[in-house]
């Protein structure tokens, strides 16, 4: 029996439990991806910026020296400022790495991010479990050690690729500038034009890798409690992509998904994913729990193939009322090219599709030839 059986067995008896009308989300703030866009800030963004300003920067004047002299004389070496220029940005890459080991920067996202995460993740799952059992599930954790070990190891991998591309970058932008003539200030505003991409890009990987980890951690709390099932929730807001927000509304229907069989999240490749696996999704997985009755239940039945179809035709009307109302001159062709990917959804939800189409055609085409089968 799974911990979850028993404290079922043991609170609720005879009596069914009902689903509360409203269930506590449990989407990680976004204050821990802030947390960790700032650790990446702190002690690898400022580090490489520093080193291009202190050995970079001060020599641009006299590589583009060098280049003028080697394009101006036929005696003058012509590579020898690329060679050189190579030089320092290797020299920049051993300092990057003498100034920041693996070793501390495991140990910052250990402290920093991970064990944060841990602490949010348990008190919003247990909000949330208490929300539906109406007891508080004690000493229901999971062994988290091997999952934390994997993110950090995972993660310092990840996060040293950003030095690793800046400096490569850098060194091309030196390149083709000193090539087609540009002055020393020039290459370098160039460069400072650069920066802002880089620190947008760590708040990217920041919030995307927290959010996954948070719901790796709830896949295995409920794992450990018994859960394999589960309502997909959206963040409900605007940026919830459309794909998300329709997995949302089908478990509002009563679609149920399990975590062994994820749906799927792209129509084009047939790809599948739990909540929250997606880059930066911040769907989760609310729990369905064995003997908690949903309040809504006898509405969220789910669609019979007719209805569906009915529902798929309702929608298609609004959908082709909208695009003709934006582009006047749209064809009709055009609107059917673009409905192929809806139809794609729809067959993929519903794979009886293709032997009930299969049985409708063959009984009309007996209607139409009058024959009776070969009975
Ligand atoms: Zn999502």
């Amino acid at each position: 029996m799974t911990q979850l059986a028993a404290i079922l067995a043991v609170t609720h008896g005879a009596a069914r439990r009902r689903r509360p009308a409203h269930v506590p989300t449990t989407e990680l703030p976004q204050i821990h991806g802030r947390n960790y866009a700032r650790l990446i800030n702190d002690r690898l963004l400022v580090v490489m910026r520093g080193l291009v300003d202190r050995l970079v920067i001060p020599e641009l004047s006299s590589i583009v020296h060098a280049a003028e002299l080697a394009s101006d004389s036929l005696t003058v070496d012509l590579e020898s400022w690329a060679t050189t220029l190579t030089e320092i940005i290797s020299n920049v890459r051993i300092q990057m790495a003498r100034a920041v080991s693996d070793k501390e920067l495991a140990e910052l996202i250990d402290r920093q991010v991970v064990s944060g995460v841990m602490v949010a993740n348990n008190h919003l799952n247990r909000t949330q479990l208490r929300a539906i059992l109406g007891v508080d599930i004690l000493g229901a954790d999971p062994q988290l050690r091997s999952l934390a070990a994997g993110f950090v190891a995972e993660n310092v991998g990840l996060i040293k690729t950003i030095p690793v591309k800046y400096f490569d970058d850098i060194e091309r932008i030196i390149l083709r500038n000193v090539q087609s003539g540009r002055r020393a200030g020039e290459i370098e505003s160039e460069i400072r034009k650069r920066w802002p991409a880089y620190s947008e890009n760590a708040k990217l990987i920041a919030a995307d890798q927290t959010a996954k980890l948070s719901s790796q951690i709830t896949k295995k709390r409920h794992g450990a409690l018994g859960i394999t099932e589960y309502y997909w929730r959206d963040s409900g807001d605007d940026r919830v992509r459309p794909r998300h927000r329709k997995l949302g509304d089908m478990s509002r229907d009563g679609k149920i998904f399990a975590y062994k069989k994820p749906p799927i999240v792209d129509v084009r490749t047939g790809r599948t994913a739990n909540p929250g696996e997606d880059f930066r999704c911040r769907c989760t997985a609310e729990p369905v729990i064995p003997g908690i009755d949903d309040p809504e239940k006898k509405t969220r039945r789910a669609p019979t193939y007719a209805e569906a179809k009915a529902q798929y035709f309702r929608e298609r009307a609004g959908r082709e009322k909208t695009f003709f109302e934006a582009t006047p001159e749209a064809t009709h062709e055009e609107f059917a090219k673009r409905e192929k990917s809806f139809v794609a959804v729809f067959k993929m939800q519903h794979p009886e599709h293709r032997a009930i189409e299969k049985k409708t055609k063959a009984a009309e085409k007996r209607k139409r030839t009058g024959t009776r089968g070969t009975r």
